[in-house]
């Protein structure tokens, strides 16, 4: 049985960036990461713009093989850790397969990081499975959208994407650049329903309607139809919409399997860990889009979807591993993207709560809106739409607490600048 100081489940920007930050304090350490993925850390960020032809396949890479072994990290790509066994230190991972042609190999670690990122939630409609529907999430998705959307003819009928949120939102960009018309599902009446309101959710429906993309709304999807490709999906109310292709993003499925049959607690919402990072195993840590940790910032747990929070929790995970860290993980998360001409970003927690707020700063006709969310009188977060000059004074705003009671009226006031809280 091969032993390692630190094994590390998932090659993605957190995996990856606990496997380097542990080399850099920990020189002679035997260092471990198991990769699902055939390939070295690429950029899930930069996948849209594979897919809109703006980067080579080569330029989404952000790692070579050779850069793994020069830095003294082993790294197994193409196999998947299937059990853990935390008692026992080890992991049994399937796949391997060396000269001997071994299947299986078990590794005891000392300790072990759980960064397993999130595979796309399934639509949960009969037909999911046909040719044609296809989520976001890998660069092996971004190949299956590129030759779908190449052989679709663009008279037969419009390319559809269903979801209100960021994933679901970066295709309606692929279907211009490939001469289609396009249309999205929205289940409710807003993108971001429980964030925006209509000025915010209108800038962006502007934005898809200038682009010829027909926005659905209040339409739930009950099926995808076909033989062996999607020929039609099938809503609530009975309607059929003609189509060979629907992408989707709907939110990220829960803790893996062999994670919760190894006994670790975690749920729908992904791997279960402290304000440290640390699972319910022993010497087992969480990092990344997986982990559904306690937030100090927030007064609670949840689970955070982008790329900078992915790569300092993984940073934050390697330093508590190594034993250098015993203070809680704190950040101002952010995850932001270009939608067509429309900016959309979304700051610091954006979770209603009891005692929540919401204000919004500017309007559709401008076509600039922010939502702001207020708690305690402080700001928690904003979801910023065409306006992202405001981001750094926003982050400032919820970084310092900022006392922001009785300044309402100004908050709201988009002629008033932010800098003038500081
Ligand atoms: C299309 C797209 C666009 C995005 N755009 C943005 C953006 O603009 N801004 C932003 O901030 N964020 C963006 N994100 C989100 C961001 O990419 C993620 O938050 C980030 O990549 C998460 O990193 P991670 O290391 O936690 O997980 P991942 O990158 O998902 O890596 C996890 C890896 O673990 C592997 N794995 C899983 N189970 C096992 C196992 N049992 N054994 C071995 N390996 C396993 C997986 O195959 C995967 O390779 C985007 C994501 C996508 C999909």
């Amino acid at each position: 049985m091969a032993v390692v100081d630190y094994l590390i489940v998932g090659g993605g920007v957190a995996g990856t960036t606990a496997a380097e930050t542990l080399r850099r304090l920990r020189p002679n350490a035997a260092i471990t990461i198991v990769s699902a993925e055939p390939y070295p850390l690429y950029s899930r960020v930069l996948l849209p713009h594979l897919v809109l032809g703006k980067a080579s396949r080569e330029k989404i890479f952000l790692r070579q093989a050779e850069q793994y072994r020069e830095k003294g990290i082993e790294f197994l790509a193409g196999v998947a850790v299937a059990e853990l066994r935390p008692g026992e230190h080890t992991a049994v991972i399937v796949g391997y397969s060396k000269s001997d042609n071994s299947r299986i190999l078990n590794i005891r670690y000392h300790k072990l990081l759980l960064a397993t990122g999130g595979a796309a939630l399934p639509l949960g409609v009969p037909g999911e499975h046909l040719l044609g529907v296809t989520p976001f999430r890998s660069l092996h998705d971004a190949e299956a959208i590129i030759a779908a959307l190449s052989a679709m003819p663009n008279s037969e009928c419009q390319a559809l994407a269903v979801g209100g949120s960021f994933i679901s939102l970066e295709f309606p960009p692929f279907f211009e650049k490939f001469g289609l018309a396009g249309g999205m599902l929205l289940r409710g009446e807003r993108f971001w329903r429980r964030i925006l309101d209509d000025e915010a959710s209108g800038v962006i429906e502007d934005t898809l309607l200038a682009h010829n993309i027909r926005i659905y709304k209040g339409e739930a999807l009950v099926a995808c139809e076909g033989e062996r490709r999607l020929e039609s999906v099938r809503l609530a109310d009975g309607r059929r919409l003609k189509t060979s292709f629907l992408g989707y993003g709907v939110g990220l499925a829960g803790a893996p399997e062999f994670v919760l049959q190894a006994g670790i607690a975690g749920g729908p919402n992904g791997i279960a860990a402290d304000e440290r990072l640390r699972t319910s195993a022993p010497d087992v840590w969480a990092a990344g889009d997986c982990a559904d940790f306690w937030d100090v910032t927030v007064g609670r747990r949840h689970r955070l979807g982008n790329w900078l929070n992915a790569q300092e929790q993984g940073r934050f995970a390697a330093e508590a591993m190594a034993g250098e860290k015993e203070i809680p993980f704190e950040s101002v998360s952010a995850y932001a993207t270009k939608i067509f001409e429309c900016s959309i970003a979304m700051i610091g927690d954006l979770t209603s709560q009891a005692e929540s707020r919401w204000l919004t700063r500017g309007t559709r006709a401008n076509g600039k809106v922010a939502r702001l969310h207020l708690r305690g009188g402080k700001l928690a977060g904003a979801a910023l739409i065409n306006i992202l000059t405001e981001r750094a004074a926003i982050t400032t705003l919820i970084k310092n607490r900022t006392d922001l009671r009785g300044r309402e009226k100004d908050l709201a006031d988009p002629s008033f600048g932010l800098q003038n809280f500081f």
